[in-house]
């Protein structure tokens, strides 16, 4: 199983592939600068080179950058658009140099223009990335719809990848507790989920899982992430997806409220759980 939770890049690269291994994981997530501000520290090219050798020694194949929060592909302000479109190219450029990383986003809120508008304007942002000639893999995440988020549902990402001339290098990071949060069973019908996830986008795009368990109740359009067992999911679901015949290969990242002892215990009873399941 691929499994690892959301660090702190703030120590750089190295620094978080020890840490993942310290804790049990194989595979990280991290926020490619301050999850709220704008600028990100200079590429340390001595400690990626020292990141990609021990991650080759740890068997640490393949890791997902998070965007910032700020970045609103659809924002109604240019200026916060344009933000979005330089910190999306930065980040782009830096993740050149970590070979199979993939790129994970929030679509954006399109606050009060409306889903379309919205969507025209994340696939204009995808676009313009394709021109960069970036070969990262770039995640749409699902998300809860609070407010006027785009990506509440499979049908809404399934429009973007749509409108985006090449999507060779898109694909989708489903989170548990914003597709459960949206209104999609994954309690009692993981299977018809997939299936229309399958319909709707194709499982094929589906690249990674973010394993939150939520506070709220299903369609509560919140986004309040539980530990795992601890919320309205429940351990079994957990089990049952990461135990999936078409989830299991894919990486899992916790970002649950945990410090790393939290993650450790985590990651040990979802490892434990599924191989128990498998046996
Ligand atoms: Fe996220
Ligand atoms: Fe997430
Ligand atoms: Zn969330």
């Amino acid at each position: 199983m691929r499994i690892g939770c959301h660090l702190s890049s703030s120590k750089g690269y190295l620094a978080m592939g020890k840490e993942a291994v310290k804790i049990g994981a194989n595979t990280f997530q991290f926020f490619t600068r301050n999850p709220r501000g704008a600028k990100a520290k200079q590429l340390d090219l001595a400690d990626v080179e020292q990141y990609l050798e021990f991650a080759k020694e740890h068997g640490i194949a393949q890791i997902l950058a998070h965007a910032p929060y700020t970045l609103n592909a659809c924002a109604k302000d240019c200026d916060l658009r344009r933000f979005a479109y330089e910190t999306m190219c930065d980040d782009l450029k830096r993740l050149a140099h970590i070979p199979g990383a993939m790129y994970n986003f929030h679509p954006g809120s399109h606050v009060k223009q409306g889903a379309q508008a919205g969507i025209s304007y994340i696939c204009d942002l995808l676009n313009r990335m394709n021109e960069q000639g970036h070969e990262t893999t770039i995640l749409l995440e699902t998300m809860a719809g609070k407010g006027t988020e785009i990506g509440r549902s499979f049908e809404e990402l399934r429009a973007v990848i749509d409108q985006v001339e090449d999507s060779r290098r898109l694909g989708v990071c489903l989170d548990t507790c914003h597709v459960f949060d949206g209104g999609y069973d994954i309690v009692n019908d993981l299977d018809a989920v997939l299936k229309e996830f399958d319909q709707a986008i194709g499982i094929k795009r589906l690249m990674a899982i973010h394993l939150n368990d939520s506070k709220n109740p299903l369609g509560s359009h919140k986004d309040r992430h539980e530990k795992i067992g601890e919320g309205e999911i429940g351990l079994a679901a957990f089990v049952s997806i990461v135990t999936h015949p078409k989830l299991r290969q894919l990486p899992f990242y916790l970002e649950t409220p945990n410090d790393l002892d939290g993650y450790q215990r985590e990651i040990a009873l979802l490892r434990e759980k599924a191989e128990h399941e498998e046996a």
